[in-house]
């Protein structure tokens, strides 16, 4: 290799910069502070990779970032579509680890669900993604990465005219976004930001199984939509379903989310997968309504997916039905959540809509009923 080689590695990915590192960057190669925001343009909201393409800057600079900096895309490894819309890209990073994103398409808008860590090191004992171990936190690089590829492959740069198909961000995907804090405000963060990726905190909703202390940080900083993978009523058998409640318990978990800025407009989210003969009694259903008595709430009851060797069943219809119904009496909004992108074997928490079940013609296979 000659002095003049240099490799892709070697230059600074922009990606994942703040604004204010952005500028540093820029800064270092002698350009002043507005050619950030210029960039940060063609980066966030032109999805432009290609700095000889970002013709509003001086051809000068764009040799200079040729030479030090490049704007990085993981490899997207695997590109799948369901039949009944959603989409899943496996990505690869730098150091061979992988992580997968999913884009769940609505009548007119869809959520892209976004994994924070590789691996998790919750364990819940329902979720598949709880038997694989923790190999390590996203950098928030490679948490916007997700985005950026997203809008690449459905090609909405800069923005199309009858609004987005990657309109909302559920942090949803693997992974417990509260044990990696800062990427995920720094991602969320650049993804918020107005004059690039442009979604607001009112798009985005943060879903955790119960990291107590950290809650307030996510309302005070970010001030995204929170969503809480409840599943039970009671200590004793939440402590099974998440063992993270030995750690933070219901009473210590509720008193964050009371501090929680909610109101009727952004509810919390409780998640509640519907687990036969375990968490989906009327009992349980009553405890439920009791536990979030005052807080400004909604349900979303999940069919259980099964996956090989897992201890549980889906609750059936008929009690799931009456789940929602007694929740729906107490006034909390409840529905069930028909499955997405099963033929792909696409993780994700969020994936399920009733939207697209009751507004859109559907294959009687796509209309996938909770599996019983
Ligand atoms: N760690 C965070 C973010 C991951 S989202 C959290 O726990 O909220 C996890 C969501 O995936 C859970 O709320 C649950 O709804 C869903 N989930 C995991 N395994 C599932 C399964 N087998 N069937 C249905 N939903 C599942």
């Amino acid at each position: 290799m000659t002095g003049t080689e240099f490799r892709a590695e070697d230059r600074t990915d922009l990606v994942g910069l703040a604004r204010a590192e952005l500028r540093e960057t820029l800064a270092a190669l002698g350009e002043p502070g507005f050619r950030a925001d210029q960039l940060w343009h063609w980066i966030y909201h032109r999805g432009e990779t290609d700095f000889a393409r970002m013709t509003t800057l001086a051809k000068s600079l764009r040799e200079k970032l040729v030479a030090a900096c490049r704007v990085g895309r993981p490899e997207a490894t695997r590109d799948e579509r369901s039949i009944d819309g959603t989409r899943k890209w496996l990505l690869r990073f730098a150091d061979g680890n992988e992580a997968e994103t999913v884009l769940i398409p609505e009548d007119d808008r869809g959520a892209l669900c976004v994994s924070s860590q590789v691996g998790c090191t919750l364990s819940c004992s329902f979720c598949y993604t709880g038997t694989q171990k923790l190999v390590r936190n996203l950098t928030a690089a490679e948490i916007v990465a997700q985005v950026l590829i997203a809008r690449d492959r459905i090609g909405e740069w800069p923005a199309p005219k009858d609004g987005r198909l990657l309109s909302n961000v559920v942090l949803m995907g693997m992974g417990e976004p509260l044990f990696n804090y800062d990427n995920v405000a720094k991602a969320l963060k650049i993804v918020m930001d107005g004059e690039g990726i442009a979604i607001s905190k009112r798009r985005i909703t943060l879903s955790t199984a119960g990291v107590a202390p950290a809650i307030g940080r996510v309302g005070r900083e970010l001030g995204v939509k929170l969503a809480v993978s409840l599943h039970a009523a009671r200590d004793e058998l939440r402590d099974e379903l998440v063992p993270l409640n030995r750690k933070y318990p219901l009473k210590v978990l509720f008193k964050a989310l009371r501090e929680y800025p909610a109101d009727n407009a952004r509810r919390i989210t409780f998640e509640y997968v519907m687990l036969k003969g375990v968490n989906d009694s009327e009992a349980d259903a009553r405890e439920l309504t009791r536990l979030v008595r005052g807080l400004p709430a909604k349900f979303n009851l999940i069919p259980f997916n099964p996956w090989p060797g897992a201890r549980y069943d889906c609750s059936d219809q008929k009690t799931m039905t009456r789940f929602a119904a007694l929740l729906n009496g107490a006034g909390y909004s409840a529905p069930i959540r028909a499955p997405r992108g099963r033929d792909i074997l696409a993780a994700c928490g969020q994936l399920r809509s009733d939207s697209i079940r009751a507004r859109r013609a559907r294959p009687a296979e796509a209309m996938t009923a909770p599996a019983d």
